[in-house]
């Protein structure tokens, strides 16, 4: 952008203001509109021994000076906290680069500041955040000539959170440790469709439909921290595909050993259940620790170590376990606080929908009833 002869003698001084990226900003007609509410708000503010709301008087002119607009420091700025994920305790420390500018650090409370005189050369930027205890972290943020309030919050390496257990239900380093996942979650509320008969046209009866319900929509929020909930629920004969929906379909298979299967973070997605074969609980045919289980992989989690978590690849829990611990819920909710595609350790994607796009694969997970 060539500045107007005009703009030249602006006072502000800072001829490579950032331009959109592309996108003309007229400036010139910026300034006189400043002026004239800079001298409105003055009258109204009154004060003196003028009376406001008298009429203008022909005063003639003085040389009043020109105000001077605040000189630009900075062609863009950057303010906000570092703290930890889960604890959200503030993170001291960390030294936080923006757009590969020098980098500042976060103080003791974890607030930062950067200042930049250059613009950066694209939007979003890339930021990178490094710190003493935490997992190091990659994010992007959309240009703003100045953001404020901005969370950025790190991975520690200390309990509650554990890494390694983070990088089994959200990257399958139970089952794939040499080849860990990018981050799949939903990304709006999932509305579920329950299939009230089985594959064999039978009724499931009410009291177990009642079950299921009650558990997915419960799941639905413990595994997103909260994020998501069932937007709607739907039940019926019919078998649909629908964007947006997870299908709940049942068989009742006596020779198959899986008690359940899902679509990992699929769209459609899909959840199956074997009726009666992994057991049931009192007024339901299917344990709730078991559809629990595969909403978690309908969500987007993998399978993880000890007994005790919901997302352990067994099914002989007992009928009081309807909902994932809360060791579960805190690593789940972190993923939820990340970008679709996140990458090992803490990298995000510039684009979520680009890191994923062309993986339209549904990841089908088998949940194998233990051996006897
Ligand atoms: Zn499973």
């Amino acid at each position: 952008m060539v500045p107007s002869p005009r703009l030249a003698r602006s006072v502000d001084d800072n001829p490579h203001e950032p331009d959109n990226f592309g996108m003309s900003v007229p400036r010139p007609a910026a300034r006189p509109v400043f002026l004239l509410l800079l001298t409105a708000g003055l009258a109204a503010c009154g004060g003196g021994s003028s009376t406001p709301s008298s009429p203008v008087s022909p005063t003639p002119p003085v040389a009043t000076p020109t105000p001077t607009p605040p000189t630009p420091s900075f062609a863009f700025a950057v303010a906000g906290r570092t703290i930890a994920s889960g604890t959200r305790g503030p993170v001291a420390g960390a030294s936080l680069t923006f757009a590969g500018g020098p980098p500042t650090q976060s103080a003791a409370d974890g607030t930062f500041r950067y200042t930049s005189a250059t613009t950066p050369a694209s939007t979003p930027y890339r930021v990178d955040v490094v710190a003493p205890g935490h997992v190091d972290r990659s994010l992007w943020l959309r240009y703003e000539r100045e953001r404020t309030d901005v969370q950025i919050d790190l991975l520690p390496l200390s309990a509650p959170f554990a890494l390694d257990f983070y990088r089994q239900l959200v990257r399958n380093a139970t089952e794939t440790p040499a080849e860990l996942q990018p981050l799949r979650r939903l990304t709006r509320p999932p509305s579920i469709y329950v299939r009230t008969v089985d594959t064999s046209g039978r009724d499931v009866d009410p009291a177990t439909i009642a079950s299921i319900t009650a558990t997915i929509q419960s799941s639905v929020r413990e595994f997103s921290g909260g994020t998501l909930q069932v937007a709607t629920i739907e039940t019926g004969r019919d078998d649909p595909e629908r964007t947006g929906w997870i299908t709940v379909v049942f068989e009742e298979n006596p020779f198959s050993n899986t008690c359940g299967q899902a679509r990992l973070a699929g769209d459609p997605g899909r959840i199956w259940l074997n009726l009666n074969r992994c057991g049931g609980c009192p007024g339901t045919r299917i344990r709730p620790a078991t559809v629990a289980h595969e909403v978690g992989h309908a969500l987007g989690f993998w399978h993880v170590d000890g007994r005790e978590h919901v997302m352990a690849p067994i099914e002989d829990r007992p009928c009081t376990q309807t909902a994932p611990t809360p060791i579960e819920q805190l690593h789940a909710s972190i993923a939820y606080s990340r970008a679709p595609g996140n990458l090992d350790p803490d990298i995000d994607p510039q684009s979520g929908a680009a890191q994923l796009a062309g993986d339209h694969t549904p990841i089908v997970i088998s949940c194998i009833r233990p051996s006897r």
